[in-house]
């Protein structure tokens, strides 16, 4: 059945998905502060309009992707609760701390709006492709709605619990990444030192209790494993300043839950100091590059 849904934030990763969600039949009523986005979305199927609140007329459901959560509780407290018709079902896809999702969530549900935060593990070319993975938090009838809205943006959408589990599970999953990418790019690296060839280690080790979707997925050395961004000079795939990001997130929820990330801050640790370096914008796994 086709829904009208609002589609905040159409960026480099919103743009791809609110074009999904026009190609599946669906009414798209999109807003971005950047009007170089909103007439991309467009192009793409979209309904542009000129506010949040505007785009939330009449909705049955909203979908945000924002940058932070700072922007995402001014969004959904400003134009959102309150515009969109109550029991509109409201999916925030932004990669954002848990407490603010939570803290969102719960305001939400005080006006009569189930509130899901569903963040996504995939890059840009998923989200053009439809094929992200969305990790949701929320009540039982928040996740059965939005997945009737997620399913068309993505390869799989993953009930994580209440609402927060979504970002809970997102930056668990990418603080594992980056202490993977790291150990693999060190493995690597010693590897050479001591006189292996690398596609000899990598032959080795990828049939053995070393294997990691960092290696053979996504392997940091060029021309080892399948094609990854470190054969492209480490151009696209996943930024360094998004993973810190991430990261970031990730040390601020172990902060408030008691807990002491030893391998994690150093991720972090790590990872800051390598986008100290001008290396932001290069894909995490360049990471490797500090070991030359
Ligand atoms: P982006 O900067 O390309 O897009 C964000 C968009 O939000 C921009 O177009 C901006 O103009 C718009 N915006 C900002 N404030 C706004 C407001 N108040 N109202 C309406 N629009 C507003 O960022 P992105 O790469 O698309 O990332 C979006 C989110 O997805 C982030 O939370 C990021 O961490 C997460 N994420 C990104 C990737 C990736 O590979 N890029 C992967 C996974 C998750």
């Amino acid at each position: 059945m086709a829904m009208k849904i609002a589609f905040i934030g159409l960026g480099n990763m919103g743009g791809g998905m609110a074009a999904n969600l026009a190609k599946a039949g669906h009414e798209v009523r999109a807003f971005d502060l950047s009007e170089a986005a909103l007439a991309a979305a467009k192009e793409k199927g979209c309904e542009a309009f000129t506010s949040a609140s505007e785009a939330c007329k009449g909705v049955d459901a909203v979908v945000s992707m924002l940058p932070n959560g700072g922007i995402v509780k001014a969004v959904y407290t400003g134009d959102v609760i309150g515009h969109a018709p109550e029991g509109a079902v409201l999916i925030d896809c932004s990669t954002i701390d848990v407490s603010t999702a939570r803290e969102v969530a719960e305001a939400a549900a005080a006006a009569g709006y189930p509130m899901v935060d569903a963040p996504v593990s995939g890059g840009i070319a998923a989200a053009d492709a439809g094929t992200l993975t969305f990790m949701v938090g929320g009540s039982d009838e928040g996740f059965k709605r939005a997945e009737e809205v997620l399913k068309h943006m993505g390869k799989a959408v993953i009930h994580a619990g209440d609402a927060g589990n979504g970002q809970a599970a997102k930056i668990c999953n990418n603080m594992l990444l980056a202490v993977q990418m790291i150990g693999t790019a060190e493995a690597f690296a010693m590897a050479q030192k001591l006189g292996l060839d690398p596609q000899t280690f990598y032959d080795i080790s990828s049939v053995s209790s070393g294997q990691c979707w960092s290696m053979t997925s996504y392997c940091p050395v060029p021309g080892v494993g399948p094609t990854s961004p470190s054969d492209n000079d480490y151009q696209g795939g996943f930024a360094t300043g998004l993973m810190l990001k991430d990261l970031k997130l990730a040390m601020e929820a172990a902060e408030t839950a008691g807990m002491n990330t030893r391998i994690g801050a150093k991720a972090k640790e790590l990872y800051e100091a390598f986008d100290a370096d001008g290396n932001g914008a290069r894909d995490f796994s360049a990471i490797i590059t500090e070991y030359d």
